[in-house]
């Protein structure tokens, strides 16, 4: 009878080990963990999939919780990514480099020349120009690579930040040909240059 119980109790450790728990932080019950892809969008972003991560999901209340060793190192790559990218910001991804960059709005505003409430509105999905967004890129591009240099935490890959700096670099981090930011902004400009000229 002994034994039995002894062996149970191995076999719950054994399965303890193979499936990671945890206790939920909204209602103490019990979230098991599992290994899978996970949208990300609580860095503000809707595109950040982590790959093969640990995600925990309460069997009482459903709460999902991801576990992230090394957050400031994946904020500081996605926001490499970013700074790379060959097109217009978006309002998110604005808000997001200046957030990792760790810049208030004021601050950010102040250092493009720009009110608060253009880039207010340029974070909320309002189009900006070429030039706001290589600015932008700089601005926020350089406190971010300052972070990375001056930090022991949230390590990241150094060949991510020579392609970045590599990039920033460039008259324009826009493909000289077919750019797609004049076909993002298209719609909305020839619009404003009209009411200009009426
Ligand atoms: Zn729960």
């Amino acid at each position: 009878m002994r034994q039995i119980m002894k062996l149970n109790n191995r076999e719950q450790a054994r399965m303890v080990m193979d499936v990671p728990l945890r206790t939920c932080t909204d209602c103490r019950g019990g979230a098991k963990g599992k290994r899978e892809n996970y949208t990300y969008t609580q860095c503000g972003l809707k595109n950040v999939v982590l790959v093969d991560v640990l995600v925990y999901r309460c069997a009482r209340c459903g709460a999902e919780q991801v576990e992230i060793p090394n957050m400031d190192g994946l904020h500081r790559t996605v926001s490499l990514a970013v700074l790379c990218k060959p097109r217009l910001l978006s309002g998110d991804e604005i808000r997001f480099l200046r957030t990792v960059a760790g810049l208030t709005a004021t601050n950010l505003a102040k250092n493009l020349a720009v009110t608060k409430n253009a880039l207010s509105r340029w974070e909320n999905g309002a189009k900006h120009g070429l030039a706001s967004d290589c600015a932008i890129r700089a601005v926020c591009g350089m406190g971010i690579i300052a972070d990375i240099v001056n930090q022991q935490s949230g390590s990241v890959d150094p060949a991510d930040v020579a392609k970045t700096l590599e990039t920033l670099q460039l008259s324009t981090p826009y493909p000289a040909t077919g750019l797609p930011a004049s076909r993002e902004r298209a719609g909305a400009e020839p619009e404003a240059e009209r009411s200009n000229r009426s």
